[in-house]
């Protein structure tokens, strides 16, 4: 795996972002969502890092969040089918963990996340 690789992903992944419907168009009645994760490193249980991300109305429904580690290759965390879910369902709260898939699982990290989602009605 090379520096390029990853940076076609990198480019295929923002094209991704780039062509998703905005939030409004797929949920119109959701307001906001709000996405805390803690993020870990292999097997350690401290938090190495955290990362709250907000999602509006036209924000591009896109909810693949980025592995931290540089050289991660097809990996980050797919939130995709957890909140557009939670959207169908109309829960406004949910919790979770994830391991990273990518560099063929190694299991090189984690992340736990907390969902939150407002509904103008
Ligand atoms: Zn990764």
């Amino acid at each position: 795996m090379g520096r390029k690789e990853k940076d076609a992903e990198r480019l295929e992944r923002k094209q991704q972002k780039l062509e998703a419907s905005p939030i409004s168009a797929k949920y119109p009645d959701v307001s906001s969502v709000v996405i805390s994760m803690n993020y870990y490193q292999r097997n350690s249980t401290l938090v190495f890092m955290q990362r709250t991300v907000n999602f509006f109305p036209g924000s591009p429904a896109y909810f693949l969040m980025e592995c931290v580690k540089h050289d991660c290759m097809g990996g980050g965390f797919d939130l995709d089918p957890v909140v557009t879910g939670m959207m169908k369902d109309h829960l406004e709260s949910g919790k979770g963990e994830l391991v990273c898939p990518g560099n063929n699982a190694s299991g090189h990290a984690r992340v736990d996340y907390t969902i939150s989602i407002q509904y103008t009605k």
